[in-house]
């Protein structure tokens, strides 16, 4: 029973804000990455817990989060220049991938550092539906047939994962607090700043909430796999990136008749 855990920072209990907390300049960055590797050593003590044998740790966020000093020994660490950067070491040898640390897409309303790959993306979408960092993933996991079992990170998207992928196992660790239009004529600079409000579980708490969440997961997969369920697209694919603010009007296009990833990749240019 393998896992692959892809994990992000900005859905972490107690990283308040972008400035301070996610970038390595940043004067709170040692205790985010802190923060988000205990949340790891909760999720992969579930998994194992569960039943897991054998769990990697992929680090997502941009310039890398991780502490792995601080990381739970059964764990493996994955990060790395990927080639291509999609599926970030996800292969068919895995059984389920598990999402850690995220938050919602672009313009999700209540949602906290809210942005899809950063914070210049308007939208993405792929065949006609807007879909985030989390989307990407699993249409990659999808089209190597391994179901998204567990997702964990803040309420907005805990709900985007339950729409997208019926059947995985959600945990919410904050509530954002603002409302989003979308913020089309906002700069990457001022959409970086714009959802900063939000209530947050104690990290104790958060890691309980995380543990069971991730027990359960593996539970259920090892119970019954086809209760996870996988977006409903099917090829060709077409990806659409839009960039704020739209006024300039930059849109960005990748397509392929037969491999999301393929498409993916095009899509970063790798
Ligand atoms: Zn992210």
């Amino acid at each position: 029973m393998r896992i692959h855990l892809m994990t992000d920072l900005e859905g972490v209990a107690g990283v308040v804000n972008h400035y301070d907390y996610c970038r390595p300049e940043s004067r709170y960055y040692e205790q985010a990455r802190a923060l988000l590797t205990a949340e790891i050593n909760a999720a992969v003590d579930g998994f194992f817990a569960g039943g897991a044998t054998d769990v990697v740790v992929c680090d997502g966020h941009g310039p890398g989060a991780i502490n792995c000093e601080l990381l739970d020994e059964r764990a493996k660490f994955s990060r790395g220049h990927y080639s291509p950067i999609f599926p970030f070491g996800l292969d068919e040898g895995f059984d389920a991938v598990a999402i850690l640390g995220q938050h919602a897409k672009s313009g999700t309303p209540y949602s906290h550092l809210t942005h899809t790959g950063n914070f210049s993306v308007y939208d993405l979408s792929v065949n006609g539906l807007s879909i985030g960092e989390y989307g990407n993933m699993v249409l990659c996991a999808k089209e190597l047939g391994i179901p998204a079992i567990f997702a964990a990170g803040e309420k907005a998207f805990a709900e985007e994962a339950e729409a997208l992928t019926p059947g995985v196992v959600t945990v919410a660790v904050k509530r954002g607090l603002l409302p989003d239009d979308g913020h089309a004529y906002a700069t990457p600079e001022e959409y970086s700043k714009a959802k900063l409000s939000a209530e947050h579980l104690t990290p104790a708490a958060a890691r309980k909430k995380i543990r069971a969440g991730a027990k359960l997961a593996v539970e259920r997969l090892k119970d019954n796999p086809k209760q996870f369920r996988h977006p409903d697209l099917k090829a060709p694919w077409h990806i659409i990136r839009r960039i704020r603010p739209l006024n300039i009007g930059r849109i960005q296009h990748a397509k392929d008749d037969k491999s999301f990833i393929a498409a993916l990749n095009k899509l970063y240019g790798c």
